[in-house]
Protein backbone atom coordinates (compact mmCIF):
# COMPACT_ATOMS: atom_id res chain seq x y z
CA UNK A 1 0.00 0.00 0.00
CA UNK A 2 2.88 2.75 0.98
CA UNK A 3 4.01 2.06 -2.21
CA UNK A 4 1.37 4.17 -4.43
CA UNK A 5 0.13 7.38 -3.00
CA UNK A 6 -3.63 9.10 -3.50
CA UNK A 7 -3.04 12.67 -3.27
CA UNK A 8 -4.67 15.24 -5.45
CA UNK A 9 -3.04 15.43 -8.73
CA UNK A 10 -2.44 18.32 -10.83
CA UNK A 11 -3.65 21.10 -8.52
CA UNK A 12 -1.61 24.17 -9.85
CA UNK A 13 -1.51 24.86 -13.21
CA UNK A 14 -1.51 28.82 -13.36
CA UNK A 15 1.03 29.12 -10.69
CA UNK A 16 3.94 29.62 -12.87
CA UNK A 17 1.82 30.81 -16.04
CA UNK A 18 3.60 34.75 -15.38
CA UNK A 19 6.86 32.55 -16.01
CA UNK A 20 5.95 31.04 -18.98
CA UNK A 21 4.68 34.12 -20.20
CA UNK A 22 7.69 36.45 -20.23
CA UNK A 23 9.42 33.62 -21.75
CA UNK A 24 7.15 33.95 -24.57
CA UNK A 25 7.58 37.30 -24.69
CA UNK A 26 11.66 38.05 -24.85
CA UNK A 27 13.00 36.93 -28.61
CA UNK A 28 15.98 35.00 -28.49
CA UNK A 29 19.05 36.97 -28.30
CA UNK A 30 22.07 34.79 -29.62
CA UNK A 31 25.76 35.20 -30.68
CA UNK A 32 27.19 32.51 -32.62
CA UNK A 33 30.24 32.58 -33.66
CA UNK A 34 31.14 30.12 -36.03
CA UNK A 35 35.55 29.55 -35.14
CA UNK A 36 36.86 26.89 -37.31
CA UNK A 37 40.01 25.50 -35.49
CA UNK A 38 42.59 23.36 -36.70
CA UNK A 39 42.49 19.86 -35.68
CA UNK A 40 45.92 19.50 -34.26
CA UNK A 41 47.84 16.82 -36.55
CA UNK A 42 47.94 14.00 -34.24
CA UNK A 43 51.23 11.84 -33.89
CA UNK A 44 49.99 8.35 -34.96
CA UNK A 45 50.96 6.87 -31.50
CA UNK A 46 48.80 9.25 -29.92
CA UNK A 47 46.21 7.52 -31.07
CA UNK A 48 43.48 8.14 -27.77
CA UNK A 49 43.54 12.25 -28.50
CA UNK A 50 43.46 11.20 -31.79
CA UNK A 51 40.04 9.52 -31.10
CA UNK A 52 38.64 12.15 -29.24
CA UNK A 53 39.16 14.75 -32.29
CA UNK A 54 38.71 12.95 -35.83
CA UNK A 55 35.67 11.37 -37.20
CA UNK A 56 36.49 7.60 -39.18
CA UNK A 57 35.43 9.11 -42.36
CA UNK A 58 36.68 5.82 -44.11
CA UNK A 59 38.59 5.26 -47.22
CA UNK A 60 38.82 7.65 -49.81
CA UNK A 61 40.36 7.63 -52.79
CA UNK A 62 42.26 10.49 -53.60
CA UNK A 63 41.86 11.77 -57.31
CA UNK A 64 45.22 11.24 -58.88
CA UNK A 65 47.84 14.46 -59.30
CA UNK A 66 46.21 15.42 -62.88
CA UNK A 67 48.59 17.04 -65.71
CA UNK A 68 45.80 19.51 -67.46
CA UNK A 69 42.57 19.76 -65.50
CA UNK A 70 39.41 21.70 -66.98
CA UNK A 71 35.92 21.78 -66.21
CA UNK A 72 33.01 21.69 -68.96
CA UNK A 73 29.44 22.16 -68.78
CA UNK A 74 27.18 20.01 -70.83
CA UNK A 75 25.51 22.37 -73.13
CA UNK A 76 22.00 22.20 -73.84
CA UNK A 77 21.27 19.67 -76.43
CA UNK A 78 24.39 18.22 -75.84
CA UNK A 79 25.18 15.01 -74.38
CA UNK A 80 28.36 13.20 -72.46
CA UNK A 81 28.95 11.55 -75.78
CA UNK A 82 28.96 15.12 -77.68
CA UNK A 83 31.08 16.56 -75.16
CA UNK A 84 33.78 14.03 -75.35
CA UNK A 85 33.93 13.76 -79.48
CA UNK A 86 33.85 17.88 -79.00
CA UNK A 87 36.80 17.37 -76.53
CA UNK A 88 38.73 16.03 -79.14
CA UNK A 89 38.03 12.31 -77.94
CA UNK A 90 37.75 9.71 -81.01
CA UNK A 91 34.48 8.47 -81.36
CA UNK A 92 35.15 4.74 -80.81
CA UNK A 93 36.90 5.62 -77.61
CA UNK A 94 34.04 7.68 -76.35
CA UNK A 95 31.63 4.53 -77.13
CA UNK A 96 34.40 3.16 -74.76
CA UNK A 97 34.21 5.40 -72.19
CA UNK A 98 30.28 5.18 -71.81
CA UNK A 99 29.72 1.80 -72.00
CA UNK A 100 33.04 1.09 -69.10
CA UNK A 101 31.16 3.80 -67.10
CA UNK A 102 27.35 1.96 -67.38
CA UNK A 103 29.06 -0.34 -65.11
CA UNK A 104 29.63 2.25 -62.07
CA UNK A 105 26.79 4.89 -63.34
CA UNK A 106 24.39 5.57 -65.99
CA UNK A 107 25.53 8.22 -68.17
CA UNK A 108 22.52 9.13 -69.40
CA UNK A 109 21.83 10.31 -66.16
CA UNK A 110 24.35 12.95 -67.13
CA UNK A 111 21.83 15.78 -67.87
CA UNK A 112 22.87 19.49 -69.73
CA UNK A 113 24.05 21.98 -66.77
CA UNK A 114 25.99 19.29 -65.88
CA UNK A 115 29.49 19.62 -64.82
CA UNK A 116 32.10 17.51 -66.25
CA UNK A 117 36.12 17.34 -64.86
CA UNK A 118 38.46 16.41 -67.34
CA UNK A 119 42.23 15.62 -67.10
CA UNK A 120 44.63 15.36 -69.81
CA UNK A 121 48.11 14.06 -69.75
CA UNK A 122 50.81 14.68 -72.93
CA UNK A 123 48.56 11.37 -74.87
CA UNK A 124 44.97 13.08 -74.55
CA UNK A 125 42.18 13.33 -72.53
CA UNK A 126 43.07 10.84 -69.45
CA UNK A 127 40.16 10.95 -66.60
CA UNK A 128 36.17 12.30 -66.30
CA UNK A 129 34.82 12.83 -63.61
CA UNK A 130 31.29 13.58 -62.48
CA UNK A 131 29.89 14.60 -59.26
CA UNK A 132 26.36 13.12 -58.82
CA UNK A 133 25.58 14.29 -55.85
CA UNK A 134 27.83 17.30 -54.12
CA UNK A 135 30.05 14.66 -52.37
CA UNK A 136 30.40 11.28 -54.80
CA UNK A 137 31.35 11.22 -58.35
CA UNK A 138 32.19 8.32 -60.92
CA UNK A 139 35.47 8.78 -62.93
CA UNK A 140 36.63 6.77 -66.20
CA UNK A 141 39.79 7.53 -66.11
CA UNK A 142 42.79 5.87 -68.92
CA UNK A 143 45.52 3.13 -67.59
CA UNK A 144 47.54 1.16 -69.83
CA UNK A 145 45.36 2.18 -72.95
CA UNK A 146 42.44 0.94 -71.64
CA UNK A 147 39.52 2.90 -69.54
CA UNK A 148 38.27 1.85 -66.51
CA UNK A 149 35.47 3.42 -63.95
CA UNK A 150 35.15 3.65 -60.75
CA UNK A 151 33.55 5.73 -57.97
CA UNK A 152 35.25 8.31 -55.50
CA UNK A 153 34.36 10.59 -53.20
CA UNK A 154 35.45 14.18 -52.19
CA UNK A 155 37.36 13.86 -49.52
CA UNK A 156 36.65 15.20 -46.39
CA UNK A 157 37.61 17.22 -43.79
CA UNK A 158 37.67 17.51 -40.12
CA UNK A 159 37.26 20.74 -38.72
CA UNK A 160 36.13 22.01 -34.99
CA UNK A 161 33.69 24.76 -34.40
CA UNK A 162 32.63 26.73 -31.58
CA UNK A 163 28.99 28.12 -31.55
CA UNK A 164 28.05 30.21 -28.14
CA UNK A 165 24.97 31.63 -27.24
CA UNK A 166 22.50 32.72 -24.43
CA UNK A 167 18.83 31.34 -24.89
CA UNK A 168 16.03 33.32 -24.14
CA UNK A 169 12.79 31.23 -24.68
CA UNK A 170 13.96 27.60 -25.16
CA UNK A 171 17.36 26.01 -26.92
CA UNK A 172 15.20 25.12 -30.12
CA UNK A 173 14.43 28.76 -30.75
CA UNK A 174 17.96 29.28 -30.14
CA UNK A 175 18.99 27.05 -32.22
CA UNK A 176 16.34 28.11 -35.32
CA UNK A 177 16.56 31.41 -35.18
CA UNK A 178 20.21 31.11 -35.44
CA UNK A 179 21.16 28.04 -37.91
CA UNK A 180 23.15 26.14 -34.98
CA UNK A 181 22.53 22.87 -36.78
CA UNK A 182 19.53 21.41 -34.37
CA UNK A 183 21.50 18.15 -34.16
CA UNK A 184 24.19 19.78 -32.16
CA UNK A 185 21.52 21.62 -29.65
CA UNK A 186 19.79 17.94 -29.67
CA UNK A 187 23.56 16.13 -28.75
CA UNK A 188 23.59 18.88 -26.08
CA UNK A 189 20.64 18.03 -24.52
CA UNK A 190 21.64 14.28 -24.73
CA UNK A 191 24.84 15.01 -23.12
CA UNK A 192 23.73 16.90 -20.05
CA UNK A 193 20.39 14.33 -19.57
CA UNK A 194 21.38 13.46 -16.45
CA UNK A 195 22.20 16.63 -15.22
CA UNK A 196 19.61 18.87 -16.71
CA UNK A 197 15.75 18.46 -17.67
CA UNK A 198 16.45 20.67 -21.17
CA UNK A 199 12.50 20.27 -21.26
CA UNK A 200 11.94 22.44 -17.77
CA UNK A 201 14.92 23.50 -16.06
CA UNK A 202 16.30 26.15 -19.04
CA UNK A 203 16.20 29.47 -18.01
CA UNK A 204 16.19 32.69 -19.58
CA UNK A 205 19.81 34.09 -19.61
CA UNK A 206 21.08 30.73 -19.64
CA UNK A 207 24.53 30.61 -21.86
CA UNK A 208 25.96 27.95 -24.25
CA UNK A 209 29.11 27.40 -25.40
CA UNK A 210 30.14 24.32 -27.59
CA UNK A 211 32.96 22.71 -29.70
CA UNK A 212 31.59 20.46 -32.21
CA UNK A 213 33.01 18.52 -35.25
CA UNK A 214 32.16 20.24 -38.72
CA UNK A 215 32.59 17.71 -42.02
CA UNK A 216 33.51 20.10 -45.11
CA UNK A 217 33.95 18.61 -48.27
CA UNK A 218 35.51 21.01 -51.17
CA UNK A 219 35.31 23.82 -49.39
CA UNK A 220 31.46 23.27 -48.09
CA UNK A 221 29.86 22.50 -44.65
CA UNK A 222 28.43 19.04 -45.33
CA UNK A 223 27.33 17.71 -42.05
CA UNK A 224 28.51 17.73 -38.01
CA UNK A 225 29.62 15.22 -36.22
CA UNK A 226 30.01 14.51 -32.38
CA UNK A 227 30.37 17.39 -29.82
CA UNK A 228 33.48 17.53 -28.31
CA UNK A 229 33.58 19.71 -25.72
CA UNK A 230 30.48 21.53 -24.27
CA UNK A 231 29.87 24.52 -21.33
CA UNK A 232 26.24 24.91 -20.32
CA UNK A 233 25.28 27.58 -17.15
CA UNK A 234 21.72 26.70 -16.59
CA UNK A 235 20.62 29.22 -13.26
CA UNK A 236 24.10 30.09 -12.71
CA UNK A 237 25.27 26.82 -12.09
CA UNK A 238 28.27 25.61 -14.46
CA UNK A 239 28.19 22.22 -16.00
CA UNK A 240 31.06 21.11 -18.35
CA UNK A 241 31.39 18.01 -20.71
CA UNK A 242 34.34 16.38 -22.74
CA UNK A 243 34.52 13.94 -24.84
CA UNK A 244 37.07 10.88 -23.92
CA UNK A 245 36.90 7.62 -25.81
CA UNK A 246 32.37 7.71 -26.36
CA UNK A 247 31.79 8.82 -23.40
CA UNK A 248 31.35 12.41 -21.58
CA UNK A 249 33.06 13.48 -18.31
CA UNK A 250 33.60 16.40 -15.86
CA UNK A 251 36.83 18.31 -15.79
CA UNK A 252 37.67 16.10 -13.03
CA UNK A 253 37.24 12.48 -15.02
CA UNK A 254 33.43 12.01 -13.49
CA UNK A 255 30.66 10.11 -16.49
CA UNK A 256 28.85 12.40 -17.03
CA UNK A 257 26.05 9.35 -17.54
CA UNK A 258 24.02 8.18 -14.12
CA UNK A 259 21.94 5.70 -13.29
CA UNK A 260 18.83 7.49 -13.91
CA UNK A 261 17.78 10.56 -16.23
CA UNK A 262 17.32 13.65 -15.10
CA UNK A 263 14.11 13.61 -16.33
CA UNK A 264 11.45 10.93 -17.80
CA UNK A 265 10.49 13.61 -20.55
CA UNK A 266 13.67 14.22 -22.92
CA UNK A 267 14.43 17.07 -24.73
CA UNK A 268 15.02 14.81 -27.78
CA UNK A 269 11.87 13.10 -27.98
CA UNK A 270 9.71 15.93 -27.02
CA UNK A 271 11.85 18.21 -29.77
CA UNK A 272 11.08 15.92 -32.60
CA UNK A 273 7.45 15.22 -31.38
CA UNK A 274 6.78 18.52 -31.41
CA UNK A 275 8.81 19.91 -34.76
CA UNK A 276 5.91 17.43 -36.33
CA UNK A 277 3.34 19.95 -35.34
CA UNK A 278 5.24 23.30 -35.73
CA UNK A 279 5.13 24.47 -32.33
CA UNK A 280 7.45 24.15 -29.60
CA UNK A 281 6.44 24.13 -25.54
CA UNK A 282 8.44 24.69 -22.44
CA UNK A 283 7.07 22.21 -20.29
CA UNK A 284 5.97 22.49 -17.11
CA UNK A 285 7.06 20.31 -14.04
CA UNK A 286 4.77 20.77 -10.30
CA UNK A 287 5.45 18.98 -6.73
CA UNK A 288 2.50 19.04 -5.15
CA UNK A 289 3.42 15.89 -3.15
CA UNK A 290 5.95 12.69 -3.57
CA UNK A 291 6.91 12.88 -7.30
CA UNK A 292 6.87 15.32 -10.27
CA UNK A 293 3.69 15.92 -12.44
CA UNK A 294 5.15 17.15 -15.98
CA UNK A 295 2.37 19.48 -17.94
CA UNK A 296 3.00 17.65 -21.08
CA UNK A 297 0.85 17.63 -23.96
CA UNK A 298 -1.00 14.09 -24.80
CA UNK A 299 1.35 12.20 -26.52
CA UNK A 300 4.44 12.96 -25.28
CA UNK A 301 6.54 10.01 -25.88
CA UNK A 302 8.29 8.58 -21.86
CA UNK A 303 11.16 7.17 -21.47
CA UNK A 304 12.49 5.39 -18.84
CA UNK A 305 14.63 7.11 -16.89
CA UNK A 306 17.49 4.10 -16.39
CA UNK A 307 17.68 0.62 -17.67
CA UNK A 308 15.52 -2.12 -15.69
CA UNK A 309 13.15 -4.28 -15.18
CA UNK A 310 9.53 -3.51 -15.57
CA UNK A 311 7.81 -4.79 -12.33
CA UNK A 312 4.09 -3.14 -13.08
CA UNK A 313 2.63 -2.22 -16.10
CA UNK A 314 -1.19 -2.03 -16.62
CA UNK A 315 -4.19 0.13 -15.09
CA UNK A 316 -3.49 1.12 -11.37
CA UNK A 317 -6.67 2.52 -9.76
CA UNK A 318 -6.19 6.61 -9.61
CA UNK A 319 -2.88 6.10 -11.50
CA UNK A 320 -4.84 5.19 -14.76
CA UNK A 321 -2.10 3.79 -17.02
CA UNK A 322 1.01 2.97 -14.91
CA UNK A 323 3.99 1.79 -15.48
CA UNK A 324 6.98 0.96 -12.51
CA UNK A 325 10.52 -0.49 -13.45
CA UNK A 326 13.13 -1.32 -10.97
CA UNK A 327 16.28 -0.15 -12.09
CA UNK A 328 18.61 -2.03 -9.50
CA UNK A 329 18.46 -2.60 -5.61
CA UNK A 330 18.55 0.85 -5.06
CA UNK A 331 16.63 2.14 -7.79
CA UNK A 332 12.61 2.12 -8.39
CA UNK A 333 10.36 4.59 -10.78
CA UNK A 334 7.02 5.04 -11.58
CA UNK A 335 5.33 6.58 -14.51
CA UNK A 336 1.46 7.60 -14.41
CA UNK A 337 -1.96 8.53 -16.35
CA UNK A 338 -0.42 7.32 -19.38
CA UNK A 339 -2.05 7.08 -22.64
CA UNK A 340 -1.49 4.19 -23.39
CA UNK A 341 1.89 1.93 -22.16
CA UNK A 342 3.66 1.51 -25.73
CA UNK A 343 3.63 -2.25 -26.50
CA UNK A 344 5.66 -4.90 -25.46
CA UNK A 345 5.89 -3.11 -22.20
CA UNK A 346 5.34 -5.51 -19.36
CA UNK A 347 5.70 -7.18 -15.92
CA UNK A 348 9.13 -8.84 -16.29
CA UNK A 349 10.28 -6.63 -19.58
CA UNK A 350 13.88 -5.40 -19.85
CA UNK A 351 14.15 -1.74 -20.75
CA UNK A 352 16.98 0.35 -21.43
CA UNK A 353 17.73 4.18 -20.47
CA UNK A 354 15.72 6.66 -22.86
CA UNK A 355 13.36 3.30 -24.31
CA UNK A 356 10.31 4.61 -24.32
CA UNK A 357 7.57 3.20 -22.38
CA UNK A 358 4.51 4.99 -22.97
CA UNK A 359 2.65 8.46 -24.06
CA UNK A 360 1.65 10.97 -21.56
CA UNK A 361 -2.05 11.00 -21.25
CA UNK A 362 -4.77 11.88 -18.15
CA UNK A 363 -5.57 8.53 -17.29
CA UNK A 364 -7.24 7.96 -14.01
CA UNK A 365 -7.64 10.57 -11.37
CA UNK A 366 -5.92 13.14 -13.66
CA UNK A 367 -7.74 16.78 -14.74
CA UNK A 368 -5.54 16.92 -17.59
CA UNK A 369 -2.71 15.89 -19.28
CA UNK A 370 0.42 15.10 -17.48
CA UNK A 371 2.83 12.67 -16.91
CA UNK A 372 3.32 11.58 -12.85
CA UNK A 373 6.79 10.47 -12.15
CA UNK A 374 8.13 9.14 -8.86
CA UNK A 375 11.63 7.83 -7.69
CA UNK A 376 12.23 5.38 -4.65
CA UNK A 377 14.72 4.99 -3.18
CA UNK A 378 15.17 1.14 -1.17
CA UNK A 379 11.41 1.74 -0.92
CA UNK A 380 10.81 4.99 -0.31
CA UNK A 381 9.42 7.66 -2.54
CA UNK A 382 12.22 10.18 -2.73
CA UNK A 383 11.63 13.85 -4.34
CA UNK A 384 13.26 13.25 -8.04
CA UNK A 385 14.68 16.42 -8.80
CA UNK A 386 16.92 16.03 -5.32
CA UNK A 387 18.47 12.78 -5.77
CA UNK A 388 22.40 13.26 -6.92
CA UNK A 389 23.22 9.76 -8.40
CA UNK A 390 26.44 8.22 -9.07
CA UNK A 391 28.51 8.76 -11.93
CA UNK A 392 28.51 5.18 -14.22
CA UNK A 393 32.54 5.54 -13.72
CA UNK A 394 35.04 7.95 -12.71
CA UNK A 395 38.75 8.13 -14.92
CA UNK A 396 41.56 6.74 -12.74
CA UNK A 397 45.04 6.40 -13.77
CA UNK A 398 46.93 6.51 -17.11
CA UNK A 399 43.46 7.32 -18.30
CA UNK A 400 42.76 10.10 -15.93
CA UNK A 401 46.35 11.51 -16.98
CA UNK A 402 45.28 11.13 -20.66
CA UNK A 403 42.03 12.88 -20.19
CA UNK A 404 43.37 15.68 -18.61
CA UNK A 405 45.66 16.39 -21.42
CA UNK A 406 43.07 15.81 -23.79
CA UNK A 407 40.85 18.19 -21.53
CA UNK A 408 43.54 20.91 -21.21
CA UNK A 409 43.67 21.48 -24.98
CA UNK A 410 39.70 21.09 -25.74
CA UNK A 411 38.87 23.45 -22.77
CA UNK A 412 41.73 26.25 -24.35
CA UNK A 413 40.00 25.51 -27.92
CA UNK A 414 35.78 25.59 -26.16
CA UNK A 415 37.36 29.15 -24.75
CA UNK A 416 39.15 30.61 -27.68
CA UNK A 417 37.98 32.76 -30.02
CA UNK A 418 39.66 33.18 -32.62
CA UNK A 419 41.51 30.98 -35.65
CA UNK A 420 39.68 29.68 -39.02
CA UNK A 421 41.62 27.04 -40.86
CA UNK A 422 40.20 23.90 -41.78
CA UNK A 423 42.67 20.84 -42.09
CA UNK A 424 42.16 17.83 -44.33
CA UNK A 425 41.45 14.57 -41.96
CA UNK A 426 43.16 12.06 -43.44
ZN1 LIG B 1 1.40 13.28 -9.59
Amino acid sequence: MQFYFTQREFPARKRSSWKNKLLYLFPVVIFPLLLLYIIPSQPESKEPSAGSLNIDIGDFKKRPPSLTFIERTIRKNETLYGLLLSEGLPASEVVEVLEVMKGVYNPRRILPGSKIRLSRDGEGLKRIEYLYNGLDGVFVERAGGRWRAGRFEVPRKVVLATVEGSIESSLYEAGRKNGIPPKVLIELSDIFAWQIDFSTDIRKGDTFRILYEVIMADGREVGVGKVVAAELVNAGRAFVAIHYRGEYYDPEGRALRRVLLKSPLRYRRISSYFTKRRYHPILKKYLPHHGVDYAAPYGTPVESAGDGRVIFAGWKRGYGYYVAIKHNATYTTAYGHLSRIKRGIKRGKRVKQGEVIGYVGSTGLSTGPHLHYEVRVRGRVVNPLSIKAEPVKSLSGRELAEFREIKEELLATLYRKTTTVAMDAR
